[in-house]
């Protein structure tokens, strides 16, 4: 079915000619995943509607389900339409009138679920991008009832809960405490290489337009819920946010992560090797 832009247009994004379905959720919640349809404007509207089947719709479902509750319950909708060049969400600044977006949706794009893992560059190095927890597989075209599930997309979630955590009034990107960089304390340049990185857990440890620790937080954030390769390798770097999701997280205890082993990232301060425990 098509959707209309609730306040009319460009109050909210990706609404108009959008076509919708709707995941259910543990504790009875819907989750509509919206994709342009047809009359859609965005320009790959065609091409993605083409490819979004039900295996696409399955990794939503598994990945909700292994993060807490309230986490899942952050996400109020779940938009594919490629609007972020990477895949991740569009950036949400309280303090922007003209920023309509809501901090409650996540903005996808198709190539999440159309790539196998693969590495991706960040600030300090590479890191692997974990599409999914399983290398060489890739969730389009995989069986409707796959076991798959994305580490990427608990990335994008934790940004969600990071909004939550921070106060009413906070303006523009939210760093927790526990996940502050250089960048936020506006040090980086007078620091040497293995200073500005002291702290990060991986090398895309800040977005690459604003000097700020919102992505170390989202990186901790996935670790933590990826799986035991992952949380161990956040336990070896003595991770800042570890106390903070330990307390939001609980101690659940994770299922095997399917992937033979945490992949550690490759640190530019080392000649671009794995040269950490993470
Ligand atoms: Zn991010």
């Amino acid at each position: 079915m098509a959707s209309r832009e609730p306040g009319g247009p460009r109050r909210t994004f990706s609404w108009d000619g959008y076509d919708a379905r709707f995941l259910s959720r543990a504790g009875g919640a819907c989750v509509p995943v919206l994709w342009p349809g047809a009359s859609a404007t965005t320009p790959r509207a065609p091409e993605i509607a083409g490819l979004i089947d039900d295996a696409w719709l399955r990794l939503i479902e598994n990945t909700l389900a292994r993060l807490p509750e309230a986490h899942a319950a952050r996400v109020l909708r779940v938009v594919i339409d490629d609007r972020p060049t990477e895949h991740g969400i569009a950036p949400f600044d309280r303090g922007d009138p003209s920023d309509a977006r809501d901090g409650r949706t996540l903005w996808l794009h198709h190539r999440l679920f159309t790539e196998k893992n693969h590495w991706a560059h960040g600030n300090f190095g590479s890191y692997w991008s974990y599409h999914v927890q399983r290398d060489g597989v890739t969730v389009d075209g995989s069986p409707r009832d796959h076991a798959l599930y994305s580490p990427v997309l608990m990335h994008e979630i934790g940004h969600l809960v990071a909004y939550s955590l921070a106060k009413p009034d906070a303006v523009g990107e939210v760093t927790p405490a526990c996940a502050r960089t250089c960048g936020d304390r506006g040090d980086c340049a007078r620091l040497s290489p293995e200073e500005r990185e002291r702290g990060c857990v991986s090398p895309y440890c800040m977005p690459f337009k604003v000097a700020v620790g919102t992505e170390n937080w989202a990186e901790q954030y996935r670790l933590f819920f990826q799986g035991p390769g992952a949380r161990a390798a956040l336990e070896a770097a003595r991770a800042g946010c570890l106390p903070l999701l330990r307390e939001l997280g609980g101690e659940r205890a994770l299922d095997g992560d399917g992937d033979g082993g945490y992949r550690r990232s490759r640190w530019d301060s080392c000649g671009g090797r794995a040269c950490k425990a993470y």
